[in-house]
């Protein structure tokens, strides 16, 4: 007979809260996971026995060290940084790097967590990390930038590797911070592959990776409403975040008809009715990408669009949310103006942007409820694709990654509708919480028990 583990919600998240005290973001994902989880662990004694929902909560490791940098007025700088190896079950770790003062060790750990179950759902062999560092690159030089990648990577650099842990971007880390921080591993390890993704294309990087996650959000989002029988054509879609996730959710819903009605970043969101055309998207990419200036600018640009200072864009009217700026950007408040406003579909571009009881109030509303770890995998199974093109050193073409893309959110949507059609949620929609996190679950449980107690 073995030890008798809690059954309940209650018990479980009153274990992990004792053991992991101040780290209210990654309890807030456990919970999330279990409450569907639990209930299936509970009719398969076999996970019960090896303890898996005590294993997958604790990661494999947590790194923590010091980054000392030079500022331009000669400066020294002084920042923390993380890499947390979550799980390598399925294959070695793989999740992004988070550059922004918010990130913290929880913060790390609920993304580390969600991570592992994302690429789990992808089908292809990567395990889940996620690192990062409260530096804030915002008002930073480009010099400033690379001394502090530079400093970072150069502890980094002995805890990855392309069989061992692939790091990739996130927030406040995009193509020029990747670049830093690959120049410096190949100086410091002198060997040239794939340690990480989102590469420059000249240096092994992927066609498609910098459009993946806001695609492969719509992409899921179009299957949802598919499997309702409707379209994402002629739908008005409210966006948040003007980024990377942003921008490309955007480009794809306006190139599959729909019209794209707001962006956001830390300062409010624009509201433009006349829709946020791909050429109007082009000064967006610029004004972020290049410039790094504040969405604002948008409202000067084109008129009829309106700038909304210190606030969020969730009581305009809409068909279709997409949250693609950061946790927790979706209160109850927000959901109850979404529900009340008609909206149809919630997709998650952000890790964790919904609050728990703002989405029980969508789904128990009768919204289709797209999470994370499903609706924005696009991102990281790309990553996966330009891992194995380094491996093989070629690469795809466009359309064939795109491709590959399309199918891989495809059979992830289809994953989510054969382990959430439980008939628990009005209009008899699929629960995509419970497919996503039980689809996700079963692989790396089942590798789990197979290695035995490790
Ligand atoms: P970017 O840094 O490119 O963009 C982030 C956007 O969100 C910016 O517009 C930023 O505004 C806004 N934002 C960030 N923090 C806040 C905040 N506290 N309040 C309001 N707005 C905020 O990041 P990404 O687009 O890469 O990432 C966005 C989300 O998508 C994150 O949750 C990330 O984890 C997730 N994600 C990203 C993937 C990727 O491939 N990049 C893959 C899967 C998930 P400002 O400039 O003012 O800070």
């Amino acid at each position: 007979m073995w030890m008798e583990k809690c059954k309940d919600v209650d018990c479980f998240m009153a274990g992990l809260v004792k053991r992991n005290p101040g780290q209210p973001e990654f309890h807030q994902a456990v919970k999330e996971f279990v409450a569907t989880v639990l209930p299936f662990v509970n009719e398969n004694p076999v996970y019960l026995k090896h303890q898996i929902l005590e294993r997958m909560t604790e990661p494999d490791r947590v790194v923590s060290f010091r980054v000392t940098w030079r500022d331009d007025h000669g400066n020294t700088r002084v920042n923390r940084a993380w890499r947390v190896q979550f799980n390598n079950s399925i294959g070695p770790y793989k999740g992004g790097l988070r550059f922004h003062p918010t990130v913290t060790e929880s913060v790390l750990k609920f993304l580390g967590f969600e991570q592992t179950f994302k690429n789990s759902l992808t089908g292809l062999p990567m395990g889940g990390g996620k690192g990062g560092s409260n530096f804030n690159p915002k008002g930073k030089s480009d010099n400033e930038v690379m001394s502090f990648c530079q400093s970072m990577m150069t502890e980094l650099f002995r805890h990855i590797g392309p069989d061992k842990d692939v790091p990739a971007g996130d927030i406040g880390v995009g193509a020029r911070e990747v670049s830093y921080l690959f120049g410096q591993y190949k100086r410091l390890q002198n060997e040239f592959h794939g340690v990480l993704t989102g590469k420059g294309l000249a240096f092994g990087g992927s066609l498609i990776r910098t459009e993946a996650t806001g695609y492969g959000c719509v992409y899921y989002c179009q299957e949802m409403l598919n499997h309702r029988g409707d379209d994402l054509k002629g739908k008005n879609v409210v966006i948040s975040g003007s980024g990377n996730v942003a921008t490309y959710a955007a480009e794809k819903s306006s190139q599959l008809g729909a019209k794209v009605l707001t962006l956001s970043d830390s300062s409010g969101f624009i509201h433009d009715p006349d829709g946020i055309t791909p050429e109007k998207l082009e000064f967006v990419k610029e004004l972020k990408e290049v410039r790094r200036g504040r969405i604002s600018e948008y409202a000067d640009k084109f008129s009829g669009a309106e700038f909304h200072a210190g606030m969020r864009p969730w009581s305009v009217d809409c068909d279709v949310a997409i949250p693609c700026a950061t946790q927790n950007e979706i209160n109850l408040a927000d959901a109850k103006d979404l529900t009340k406003n008609g909206v149809l579909v919630v997709c998650e571009g952000a890790n964790m942007p919904t609050e728990l009881d703002a989405m029980n109030h969508l789904m128990d509303s009768g919204v289709l409820f797209g999470p994370a770890k499903a609706a924005n995998a696009g991102g990281v199974a790309v990553s996966g694709l330009e891992q194995s093109q380094n491996a093989l050193r070629l690469s795809w073409s466009r359309e064939e990654v795109n491709e590959k893309l399309l199918t891989i959110m495809k059979d992830i949507h289809a994953k989510c509708v054969e382990h959430g059609s439980n008939g628990s949620l009005p209009n008899d929609n699929v629960n995509y919480v419970t497919g996503a996190n039980i689809a996700g679950f079963i692989k790396v449980a089942d590798a789990m028990v197979a290695y035995g107690a490790v």
